[in-house]
């Protein structure tokens, strides 16, 4: 199950702009995950000006959509975005919150035994609910967020976050959580306050993994063309998340691989605008950018 944003963006990166083109967390997360499992259940709220073709599109990927509302004469959440030269920068230039500033999820009956739940990237009270609504204690809860909701609604995010397994932020978003520099002391702090895990993205640098004691590095492809790096997170959590659950072990060795499968479908999402690249990959293209992975990070001491 996934909760989170289904939305437009309108996106400038130095090699053009999209406008008012397809977003949202739960959009990239959905899309990414499709590739491992045809059982996702969607949550999210959208107004009735968001493309009926391709609510379509994620049904024919087994998507269920009974937990997407759709609320007539409403307004889909927008968010507008800027990247600097350097894209692991961008400045957020509008966020329109619309149907989802009055968003109450009600989950059907039929996804509250989720045993998987991706919390993505939107409002704390909002994951909360969904976990109160749960009637059986899923395998895995992972909860996404980021600097927004750190500035405006951190106390009802630290109260989501000690319930869940594993979180998943950026860098600068770990730093900003625990208040230390080093990732290593960020990690303790961050473990203290409930998930066992938590996986540290680095934009073109990788990812971390940190629990158990352990530390897994894993890095980004190096890609010969980047044109928006926009959902790369989420779609990271999607690849991450149903890795996981299609295989049923939440292990920190199974986890290591699960952040290899984020990390390549993150590579695709990055290759063209909005969700352009995902929609269209083969069960191949994702082996070969695996073994790609595997060949860059072996050596023989
Ligand atoms: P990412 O690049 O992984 O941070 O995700 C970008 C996506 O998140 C975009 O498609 C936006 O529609 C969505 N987004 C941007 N800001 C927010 C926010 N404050 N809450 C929820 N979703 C957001």
């Amino acid at each position: 199950m996934t909760v989170g944003t289904v939305a437009f963006d309108d996106i400038t990166t130095p090699f053009g702009r999209a406008e008012k083109v397809v977003g949202g967390a739960c959009t990239y997360i959905s899309w990414a995950g499709s590739y491992f499992t045809n059982d996702i259940n969607l949550v999210s709220i959208v107004g009735d000006d968001f493309p009926k073709e391709e609510l379509d599109a994620l049904k024919s990927r087994g998507v269920n959509l009974e937990g997407l509302e759709i609320v007539d004469g409403g307004k889909s959440f927008f968010w507008a975005g800027k990247y600097h030269d350097n894209m692991n920068k961008r400045d957020t230039l509008v966020t329109d919150l619309n149907v989802l500033a009055d968003f109450d999820p009600i989950l059907p009956e039929s996804y509250k035994n989720s045993q998987y739940v991706m919390l993505g990237n939107l409002t704390p009270e909002i994951q909360i609910k969904v976990m109160d609504q749960m009637k059986s204690k899923p395998n895995l809860v992972v909860l996404d967020t980021m600097n927004f909701w750190m500035d405006v609604a951190m106390d009802s995010l630290k109260e989501a976050i000690k319930r869940v397994d594993v979180i998943t932020i950026n860098d600068e978003e770990a730093r900003q959580l625990s208040g230390e520099y080093s990732l290593v002391n960020a990690a303790k702090k961050i473990h203290a306050m409930g998930p066992k895990y938590l996986v540290v993205k680095k934009g073109e640098h990788g990812a971390l993994l940190f629990g158990d004691g352990q530390v897994f590095a894993a890095p980004a492809l190096p890609l010969a063309e980047v044109v928006d790096p926009t959902g790369a997170g989420d779609t990271f959590a999607g690849g991450f998340i149903s890795y996981i659950a299609k295989t049923g072990d939440t292990s920190f060795e199974n986890m290591k691989n699960g952040v290899v499968y984020g990390s390549v479908m993150a590579s695709f999402c990055v290759e063209e605008f909005s969700i352009n690249k995902l929609k269209n990959l083969k069960q191949e293209d994702i082996a070969s950018r695996v073994e790609l992975f595997k060949k860059m990070t072996s050596f023989n001491i």
